[in-house]
């Protein structure tokens, strides 16, 4: 992608962003809803409800929660902590509270960060029925003795969750899918880069032909995929790659993990790009916990499925505080983000099996005019593409077979190997 190009994009994914911080989401209720909403203006997403006590694989849809308003006043009737100002300053999934409270009880419900006093926590209580709310540690140590009123003006009802869905079809029926999570409310990196940047890749994907056909989920964490893996038991051997992406705006190194298979095509894919990407990039490997990739990747299922992101769930300071907010994100890494996961799909769509035509021998280059053919920059670079891609096309190594071997980037493996189709040296496996 050219700078030029790269700066636009950034400047889009940011302001996806912006527009999106302010919703208060959680794993159901109209947040996720208002939120699909928006993506749906930039993509043609599809909406499912699922009703509140569906059983899904050992799980079964919680009820929904929806909020109005939440605040604590202190003895004098002033608002100390304000539900308007962050929708972090509430517990998700608090039940509703209307009392009145002494200091040693409201405390047992108060959630901060000593180590950050200046910073809000963001805390769930999915699972159990409970209330808090989240506030800065300097704010806790200013609360003196007395009686405080708490009010959280929410409701916990039978009623659905929500995920979006979005299929763009390829010429097989073979799938790539990409998951992001849409259940964090006001929190930039964790949440709102994935859903940024699935959106667009969904856009820019859904204007081209391609291969692979594509599907999307923003779907909420954990209950989301598992919801959707029940539903989709029978789909789910079309999936012959995924990624989940998460915590990709921020300045922290790129970072794949890798699936629970540990070596499939999509980790070989990110492996490559991220290593010929001219900078620092890290690889882990796979481990049951973090995102959506241990649903996808749990034995019953054990999809290709592996995670792209940039700061590690729960390695960064910022993660789950209101320090992940709309300046730890930034633009040009959105667009980073963006383009190596372009680059990734790329690779996969062109990741082709060809048997070298003439085999018996090194063909004669020269004469076919294939040394000038591709050029480029580095000359012996891509003569020695041209030579690695006729002596591994034996019909048992696609491109990145051959790209891995050499330690040749996978575009001028490709460039070589369409020089040599085109000249009728090669020919697609069928
Ligand atoms: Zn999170």
């Amino acid at each position: 992608m050219l700078t030029k190009e790269k700066a636009s994009l950034g400047l889009k994914l940011y302001q996806f962003i912006e527009k999106l911080y302010p919703i208060c989401r959680s794993i159901t209720g109209n947040g996720v809803r208002e939120t699909l909403g928006l993506i749906q203006k930039e993509i043609p997403l599809a909406l499912h409800e699922v009703p509140s006590g569906t059983p899904v694989l050992d799980w079964t849809v919680p009820k929904e929660w929806n909020i109005r308003d939440a605040f604590i006043k202190d003895p004098k009737g002033g608002k100390i902590v304000d539900f308007k100002k962050s929708n972090l300053h509430v517990v998700s999934y608090s039940i509703p509270v209307r009392k009145k409270v002494a200091l040693d009880e409201l405390k047992r419900h108060l959630f901060t960060l000593p180590d950050h006093p200046d910073w809000v926590p963001y805390r769930t209580a999915y699972y159990k029925e409970d209330w808090g709310f989240c506030l800065s540690h300097r704010e806790l140590e200013r609360l003196k003795e007395g009686d405080y009123e708490v009010l959280i003006d929410s409701d916990l009802k039978n009623g659905s969750l929500t995920y979006g869905e979005y299929f763009i079809k390829g010429s097989t029926s073979d799938e790539i899918l990409v998951s992001c999570h849409v259940c964090h409310p006001s929190l930039c990196d964790d949440n709102l880069s994935g859903i940024a940047v699935a959106a667009y890749l969904a856009k820019s994907l859904s204007k081209i032909r391609t291969r692979y056909s594509y599907r999307f989920l923003f779907i909420p964490g954990t209950i989301g995929s598992i919801t959707w893996l029940a539903l989709n038991e029978l789909r789910v051997k079309q999936i012959k790659h995924g990624v989940v992406l998460t915590c990709v705006g921020d300045e922290n190194h790129p970072t794949y993990k890798r699936s629970r298979r540990g070596n499939a095509e999509i980790d070989r894919a990110f492996v490559h790009v991220l290593k010929h990407s001219g900078a620092d990039a890290n690889v882990i490997d796979f481990f049951p916990y973090g995102y959506d990739e241990r649903q996808y990747g749990s034995p019953g299922f054990n999809l290709p499925v592996g995670c792209f992101m940039r700061g590690q769930h729960g390695k960064f300071p910022e993660y789950h505080t209101s320090a992940d907010n709309l300046q730890f994100v930034k633009p040009e890494i959105l667009a980073d983000s963006f383009s190596k996961c372009r680059s990734v799909f790329e690779l996969l769509e062109y990741n082709r099996t060809y048997i070298n035509q003439s085999p018996k021998g090194e063909p004669k280059l020269g004469k076919r005019g294939l040394y000038q053919a591709i050029g480029g920059v580095d000359r012996q670079a891509s003569e020695m593409a041209l030579l690695w891609v006729l002596n591994l096309s034996d019909g048992d190594h696609g491109l990145l077979d051959v790209a891995e071997r050499s330690g040749l980037k996978f575009d001028l493996i490709k460039t070589a190997a369409d020089a040599l189709a085109g000249a009728g040296l090669l020919k697609e496996k069928s």
